[in-house]
């Protein structure tokens, strides 16, 4: 049988483009390598975007918990800044699993079939086009139309389609699951800095007031400086111990994963074939947010998939279509900003101490500042107060965004 659409991976960017297009009736297959569809890393931290994309409501089963502060704090001195509700969008701690399910079931209620325990092994292709994939070292394959490589950030159907991304940035991350913790403000989030941490942050995302989430996420500056630094684990351990709250909790659930954080490769369509979240780049880079990038991203694939079916055409160009409207989205261009931004900070590190930038911000911004920095509506008011406040760091940080923007191409 062949299928309109195979998509590998079960992650957001995977299931999103599977329930979108079953919702538009095309025959879609969907390869996973991994058992089921629950207990991964999805990502957790949203704004409402995300729930608009996930057709969930704030208050529903599938939302975790919702902060009215974000706290950023250093692990090392204390200097910490606050930022609150008044001028802090909603941000929501999704449950995973619950989100996964519902994608998962809302795809088979529409005639989408999982096949689990599928691990791919490489693209098919025929005169240059992609066919399909082979999977669980040979043993099988599909055919497709169009092939959705949604297999994260070592696509194996990115590396066999021979898509290419020649300097990629990329961030680590684990993340435990803690329960019996005490005194938590569930309404609060926190995100450290510290020596520890090195170029990257720690993060507390209470879930109850008794249950968090710690986790860090951390990018490789010089190689001395990634192996002098005390694994990530170890770190999270440090944190638990030192820290009343979490002293006596429980690990109740552990994972990690690995973030691009450079921007968008350099072209994720081919003849037959589509990249789409993690593998294809589409990850805000400076915090590492994926998820709502990668719904967008699943749902204007599979939009385009059905006008690539409509239409019977599924050559390069046509597929293309999809890659040039992502690439003049709001989103793709908040990606390929902060993609440079973040080759800026990490060549910026090489030279300077990163850290020492993050003390000066948690000591001398105002919450209003950072609020605006974060949301990405910064006026021209703040930046000038801003490049004067900061003229020193600004400099240097210029310096290495313009070599960044060299290394990285128009
Ligand atoms: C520790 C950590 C915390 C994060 N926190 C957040 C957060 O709070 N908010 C946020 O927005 N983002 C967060 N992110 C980022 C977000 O999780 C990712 O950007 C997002 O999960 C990427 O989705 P994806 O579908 O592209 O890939 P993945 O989620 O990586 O999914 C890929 C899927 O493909 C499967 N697969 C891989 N290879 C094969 C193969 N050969 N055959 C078959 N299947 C295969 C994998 O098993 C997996 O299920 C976090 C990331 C990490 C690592």
């Amino acid at each position: 049988m062949k299928y309109d659409v195979a998509v590998v991976g079960t992650g957001p960017a995977g299931l999103k483009t599977a329930e979108q297009a079953a919702a538009r009736g095309l025959k879609t297959v969907v390869l996973e390598k991994r058992a089921k569809v629950t207990d991964s890393l999805m990502g957790e931290l949203v704004t409402d975007k995300a729930l608009r994309l996930l057709r969930v409501r704030p208050d529903s089963e599938y939302v975790g918990n919702k902060f009215s502060a974000i706290v950023g704090a250093s692990l090392d001195t204390g200097a910490s800044i606050a930022v609150d509700r008044r001028l802090l969008g909603n941000s929501y701690l999704l449950d995973e699993d619950r989100c996964q399910e519902l994608m998962y079931e809302r795809a088979v209620a529409d005639g989408a079939e999982f096949r689990f325990g599928a691990r791919v092994d490489s693209v098919t292709k025929d005169n240059g086009q992609v066919t399909g994939v082979t999977y669980n070292r040979g043993a099988d394959s599909v055919k497709a139309s169009l092939t959705v490589g949604a297999d994260g950030s070592f696509s194996r159907v990115s590396e066999t389609a021979g898509f290419t991304h020649p300097k990629w940035l990329l961030s680590y991350g684990i993340r435990f699951k803690l329960a019996n913790c005490k005194n938590i403000d569930p309404e609060t989030a926190y995100f450290y800095v510290g020596r520890d941490v090195g170029l990257g942050y720690l993060w507390l995302y209470p879930r109850s007031e008794t249950e968090v989430n710690l986790g860090i996420g951390r990018v490789p500056t010089t190689g001395s400086e990634w192996h002098s630094l005390p694994p990530m684990r170890e770190v999270l351990l440090k944190y638990m111990r030192t820290h009343e709250e979490t002293r006596d909790a429980k690990i109740v659930g552990a994972n990690g994963g690995v973030v691009p954080c450079a921007g968008l490769i350099p072209r994720f369509t081919d003849a037959g074939v589509a990249l789409c979240g993690n593998s294809a780049g589409q990850v805000s880079s400076i915090v590492g947010g994926g998820v709502t990038t990668c719904l967008h991203a699943g749902s204007l694939l599979a939009q385009h998939a059905q006008r690539m079916v409509e239409q019977d055409d599924f050559s390069r160009r046509s597929v293309y279509k999809y890659e040039k409207e992502y690439r003049g989205s709001k989103l793709a261009w908040n990606i390929q900003n902060t993609g440079r931004g973040m080759w800026a900070v990490s060549r910026y590190s090489m030279l300077n101490d990163p850290l020492e930038a993050a003390e000066i911000v948690l000591r001398e911004l105002d919450a209003a500042t950072l609020n605006e920095i974060v949301q990405g509506h910064i006026s021209v008011a703040t930046v000038m107060r801003l490049f004067t406040d900061f003229l020193p760091m600004v400099f240097k940080i210029g310096r290495g965004y313009l070599k960044s923007l060299a290394v990285v191409g128009p």
